[in-house]
């Protein structure tokens, strides 16, 4: 605007094109400046968000980074318990004055499994945090049970605690990943021996598959002290824990898996005394479908 208006005769002072002329000029240099101000603010703003995003990005990653390091310490932490303690077995034999070899020899073949097994609970972890659909395989979830009763034996027989299993023997297989679905019911088995150790009562652990609808359920049993009234559904959040050496991962690493299985994890006190943890996942193949009970309700 100013540039033409300076090539105008110079006009008489306080006339009309005198004072049009200022306000013009001010007119120019007010538009320029709310313009500039207008640029220079949106700018920052876009700074700030783009800062903002950054930051959240990186917090993400470091939760996602500590939920991976949590869930490999928890689910490591079992299996080199039992390496440990069956090299120190093994260890004993070997010392005798008459070494008994056979001992030994089984007790470095159940080291071997154990650490084959930590590095498939890793391996597995990773595939799980990549959102990795694969290794999924038809189980059979009695062969289960039976395989995750025999890794704790140790501690069911340290604590006293009788094991009932009542199978489904008509049960279809599910498709699913072996190694994570082990670690499910080690994770229940174990939190059912943890609660029953702290009480003096007689203790059973009774497991139990049935099928429902199109579905494979197995139910884990305890007498122990049972799940307070005012944790609920907070014991299946990440870091919830009412123990002074948990880590209050082991629920919801569970959930996390029977949900990617699309199936249910929920509990139900027990009665007279402790907690039922129910899970379900989808059957691949019915064998027999006149075996069927109902499904307990859920907590
Ligand atoms: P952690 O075992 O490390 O505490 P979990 O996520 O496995 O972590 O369990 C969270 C909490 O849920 C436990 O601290 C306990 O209070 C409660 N809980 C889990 N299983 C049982 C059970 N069978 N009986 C009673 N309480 C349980």
């Amino acid at each position: 605007i100013e540039i033409p208006l300076a090539y105008y005769p110079t006009p008489i002072r306080f006339s009309v094109a005198f004072y049009t002329i200022r306000i013009l000029g001010i007119a120019a240099s007010a538009v320029v400046l709310v313009v500039m101000v207008h640029e220079i603010t949106t700018l920052y703003v876009r700074l700030i968000q783009a800062l903002r995003g950054q930051r959240r990005e990186r917090e993400a990653r470091q939760v996602t980074g500590d939920a991976v390091a949590a869930s490999i310490a928890h689910e490591v932490k079992q299996p080199l318990t039992a390496i440990i303690t069956t090299a120190d077995a093994g260890s004993f034999f070997l010392d005798r004055d008459v070494p008994d070899l056979d001992r030994v020899r089984e007790a470095l073949a159940r080291i071997a499994a154990d650490g084959h097994r930590a590095g498939e609970v890793i391996e597995n972890i990773r595939a799980s945090f990549r959102n990795e659909v694969r290794n999924r395989t038809l189980v059979d979830i009695n062969e289960l049970i039976r395989d995750a009763l025999l890794l704790e034996q140790d501690d069911l027989s340290k604590h006293k605690i009788l094991v009932q299993v009542e199978p489904s023997h008509h049960l279809p297989q599910v498709r699913a990943n072996r190694v994570q679905l082990q670690q499910v019911l080690l994770n229940l088995i174990a939190n059912a021996i943890a609660s029953m150790a702290a009480r003096e009562q007689p203790r059973t652990l009774h497991l139990a598959s049935s099928t429902h609808d199109d579905e494979v359920m197995v139910s884990i049993a305890d007498t122990g002290a049972g799940v307070g009234a005012q944790n609920g559904e907070r014991i299946f959040s990440p870091h919830f824990t009412t123990r002074p050496e948990g880590m209050g991962m082991g629920l919801s690493i569970c959930r996390y898996i029977v949900e990617a299985h699309e199936g249910r994890l929920w509990f139900a006190p027990n009665m007279p005394q402790g907690a039922i943890f129910y899970f379900t996942l989808g059957a691949e193949a019915r064998d027999d479908p006149t075996e069927r009970h109902a499904a307990p309700e859920a907590s």
